[in-house]
This record gives structure tokens, sequence and C-alpha cells, in this order.
């Protein structure tokens, strides 16, 4: 099996893009459960500290059972909470062949899941595309992964959780040690110095615009989750392709902000956070960063 998916890069693809499908509807479960299950603890953290403080606090249960977590209780209609069956559960196919409704209230499937998965088997097939069967294919899927989770729990309740920030970062180092050092390309793990500076650069470029910005208007621009973001993302292309990174992201938000604007007539109020255009950037630069610098933006390398 292995040596077939060495050798035949269409077999690989179509592989990976099978299981990109998998992923992906796991990565709707943690999308939607992660924010809650680190609401509840830090509940649970607030609500010990004040009755060790001597205060009176008494915090509203949610309906979810005591047991919650990325894989138990199982997935449900979030409208007639009955559980999903095995069938009802395969990715992209259930929600077609149950034309985006719930079985048994027949209440709308939102489109999120579906797309979500199918976001998660192109990307993951385009790595594959990019990187054949090598250890820089098992790293890219899972930065991919993580950007994908990341990106979408930012953009629903404006935070980017430590969890997922640190583990991409830790990810990134790991590639390093793990890729053999004569298979280290320029955009991904160069060089144990290059993704060491990239992993702090990236941190303290976004922490002093932030401050910067802080000191000029009073107003808090982009959350801490962004640095740490960035940071992963250095460890992983190298410090020497972060302008490149901040570039792309700048215009990705700038593009997209004003549709989003036009789109949503909900003016310059309408707040998207920042993480969403890190990690579209980061991601385009992990996969062609080198392709970009080499042909068109010089300027931009450091
Ligand atoms: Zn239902």
């Amino acid at each position: 099996m292995t040596e077939l998916l060495s050798t035949n890069l269409s077999l690989l693809i179509g592989f990976i893009f099978v299981f990109g499908l998998l992923v992906g509807s796991f990565l709707n479960v943690v999308i939607h459960r992660l924010p809650i299950i680190l609401n509840r603890e830090w509940k649970a953290t607030a609500t010990e500290i004040l009755i060790e403080a001597n205060c009176q606090v008494s915090c509203p249960k949610d309906k979810l059972p005591p047991k919650y977590n990325l894989i138990r209780p199982r997935s449900e209609c979030p409208s007639c909470l009955n559980q999903l069956g095995m069938i009802e559960n395969i990715p992209l196919i259930s929600w077609l062949f149950l034309k985006g409704k719930c079985r048994h209230c027949k209440t709308k499937i939102s489109l999120r899941y579906p797309f979500v998965e199918l976001l998660t088997a192109t990307l993951f097939a385009t790595c594959a595309y990019k990187f054949g069967f090598s250890w820089q294919l098992l790293f890219s899927l899972i930065f991919t992964a993580y950007l994908i989770s990341g990106s979408f729990i930012d953009y629903d309740h404006k935070i980017l959780p430590d969890q997922l920030t640190f583990q991409l970062l830790w990810f990134g180092l790991t590639a390093l040690v793990i890729i053999p050092s004569n298979q280290h390309i320029p955009s991904f793990s160069p060089d144990l110095q290059s993704s060491i500076i990239g992993a702090l650069a990236g941190y303290l470029i976004l922490w002093s615009i932030f401050w910067f910005f802080k000191f000029l208007t009073g107003k808090e621009g982009m959350g801490h989750g962004d640095f740490k973001l960035l940071a992963a993302i250095g460890a992983f292309v190298g410090f020497q392709l972060l302008p490149l990174v901040i570039i792309l992201s700048t215009v990705t938000g700038a593009i997209l902000g004003i549709l989003g604007m036009i789109i949503s007539k909900k003016g310059r109020d309408h707040k998207i956070p920042f993480g969403p255009f890190l990690a579209i950037a980061g991601w385009i630069t992990l996969i062609w960063g080198q392709t970009i610098t080499n042909n068109y933006l010089q300027f931009f390398k450091l």
C-alpha cells in the first residue's frame, strides 16, 4: 500500500482527498466543540477562584452532558438533538443524500459542514500534489488542519485558542527534527536557526504593531492569539518568508474585508478577525512561498 502510494502520484492525491474529507468532518466537530469545552473550563476555574475568595457565585448550567469532549457524545442534530447514525455521518455524501436537511426534524443543516469537509479535502490534495509521498506532506497536512480549525473558531468567536496555536508551534519545531536535513526546502522548515528566529520574530512583529497601534489610537487592533499564530507559522516557513506572510495577509484581509462590507452591508463596524487571513497567507507561503519569492517578489524576502 505505502509502496503504491509513494510511486503513483494520482493515487496518492485521490487517497489524501478522501482522507481530507474524513479529517474535515472531524474539524467540524473541533470548530463546534472546542470553544464550548474551553468556555466550560474557564467558567469552572473562575468559579473556583471566586469561591476561594468567599464570593457568592452561581453559574447557570448548560444543557450539555457532563462528559463532553471532541469524541463523546456522538454528533447530534443541533435542532432536535437526535444522535447521528453511521449513515448520516459520511462526509459530504450524507449531506448531499439528505439534501442538507436533518433526517428526523427536517431542519436545514448548515452549508458550513460540507464546505469545511470539501475545503479540507481540496487543500489536503493540493499538499499531496505539491509534496508527494514525503515527511513534508505529513507536516503540511497537520499545518492545514490546524489552520482551518483555528480560522473558523476565530471567525465564529473571535478567539484563537492557545491549544491550537501552541500545538502548531510544537509541530513546526518537530518537523525540523524529523525531516532529514537534506530534504529541508527554503519555504518549509528551512533550518533550525531560521525556524526559531521565525517563531520569535513572528510573535514580536505583531506584538510591536499591536502596541504601536494601541499607543497611537488607544484601540486594540488584534488579539494575542494572532501573535501566537504568526509565531507558529514562522516556525514552519522560517523568518525569511515572514514579510511575504504579512503582505499576503494584509492584501487578502483588505480584499475580503471590502467584499464582506459590500455583501453584508454592515459597514466599517463589522469586525472580521485577523486570524483567518494570517492562516490563508501562512498556508500559501508554505506551499508556494519559494515559487512566489523566486519569480515575483525577491524584494519581500529577507
Ligand atoms: Zn434534527
